[in-house]
C-alpha cells in the first residue's frame, strides 16, 4: 500500500492579482522565493542565503494555498501540494517514502514550490501527540532530513500551512528548516473591498451593488466566505433569469439575501 498513490505535479494559475489584498505579504514573498530563484547568481555572488521553508499560519479559509500557487505560477515553478494526513500510514516505512517521493519528484521537476498542508498533522510536538506518535516523528525526522539535503538542489523551495502554529513541533522552526513564519490574518476593510473586486471581475453586477458597503459589513468573513457569499448571491440572481427567462444583473438585493445565507466562519476570538 502506498500512501501517497501518486505525486501530482501541478502546473498551477494562480497570479498575485487572483489574491485580494494583502500586499506585504505578496511583496515579502516575491522577495524570499521570487527573487532566489530568479536572480540566484546575486544572492551566492552578496553571499545572502535565501530562506529554506516558509510557514503560513491562520485560520482556514483565508488564501495560504493560494499564496503557495501564486508564488509558483509567478516564479515559472511547478507545484506539488500534499496535505499532511495523505502522509499519515500505520505502515512502517511508508510515510518516510513517501516524503523521500515528493522531494524526489520535486528535484525532478525544478524549479518547484513543495506545498505541505496541514502540517500540523504531521509535525505536532511531543506531548501534544496522541496515541502512537512513532509515525510522526519519522516523518518530522525524514522531512528535516530532506530540508537539510536542500541547500544543495537550490531551486526547491518549501512552504507549509497550518492553523495551529502553536502545536507544531519547534524543531521545525530552527534556522535552515521553516525559518521564515508568515501570519496571514483575516482580511481586513481593504482587503475585503478587493477580495469581493477578484470574485466578482466576471459577473454582472447592477449598478445598486455597493462592494464598499458589503465589505463593511463582512467583517468576520474570510476570503473563503466571500467567494461562498459572491457564489450564492449569483445562484439566487441567477435562479430568477431562469424562471422568468430574461437576464438581469446581480443586484444588492441578492447580496442581502446572501448574507443571511452565508454567515462568516470567524469570530472576533
Ligand atoms: P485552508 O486552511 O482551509 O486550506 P487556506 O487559507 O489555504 O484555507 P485557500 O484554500 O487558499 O485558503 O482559500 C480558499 C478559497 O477562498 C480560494 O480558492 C479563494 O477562492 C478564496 N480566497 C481566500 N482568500 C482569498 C483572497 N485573499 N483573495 C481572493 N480569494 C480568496
Amino acid at each position: 500500500p502506498t500512501v501517497l498513490r501518486e505525486v501530482i505535479i501541478e502546473v498551477p494559475e494562480v497570479h498575485w492579482d487572483d489574491i485580494g489584498g494583502y500586499d506585504s505579504i505578496k511583496q515579502e514573498l516575491r522577495e524570499i522565493v521570487e527573487w532566489p530563484m530568479k536572480y540566484r547568481h546575486y544572492f551566492d555572488e552578496l553571499g545572502v542565503e535565501p530562506p529554506k521553508g516558509i510557514l503560513l499560519f491562520g485560520p482556514p479559509g483565508v488564501g495560504k494555498t493560494l499564496f503557495a500557487k501564486a508564488v509558483a505560477t509567478e516564479s515559472g515553478a511547478n507545484f506539488i501540494a500534499v496535505r499532511g494526513p495523505e502522509l499519515l500510514s500505520k505502515w512502517v516505512g511508508e510515510s518516510e517514502k513517501a516524503v523521500r517521493e515528493v522531494f524526489k519528484k520535486a528535484r525532478m521537476a525544478a524549479p518547484c514550490v513543495i506545498f505541505f498542508d496541514e502540517i500540523d498533522s504531521i509535525a505536532p510536538a511531543r506531548g501534544t501527540r496522541l496515541g502512537d506518535s512513532g509515525v510522526t516523528d519519522r516523518i518530522v525526522n525524514q522531512l528535516l532530513a530532506e530540508m537539510d539535503g536542500i541547500g544543495t538542489l537550490k531551486n526547491v523551495v518549501v512552504m507549509a500551512a497550518t492553523n495551529r502554529p502553536d502545536i507544531l513541533d519547534p524543531a521545525l522552526l530552527r534556522p535552515g528548516r521553516f525559518d521564515r513564519v508568515i501570519y496571514v490574518p483575516p482580511p481586513d476593510f481593504k482587503a475585503r473591498v478587493e477580495i469581493f473586486k477578484v470574485h466578482t471581475k466576471k459577473i454582472k453586477l447592477a449598478d445598486d451593488v455597493n462592494i464598499e458597503e458589503l465589505a463593511k459589513r463582512t467583517e468576520g468573513y474570510t476570503g473563503a466566505d466571500i467567494a461562498a457569499l459572491v457564489r450564492e448571491a449569483a445562484m439566487l440572481a441567477l435562479r430568477e433569469v431562469i424562471r422568468e427567462g430574461k437576464v438581469k444583473p446581480v443586484s444588492m438585493r441578492h447580496f442581502e439575501e446572501a448574507l443571511k445565507r452565508v454567515p462568516p466562519s470567524l469570530t472576533p476570538e
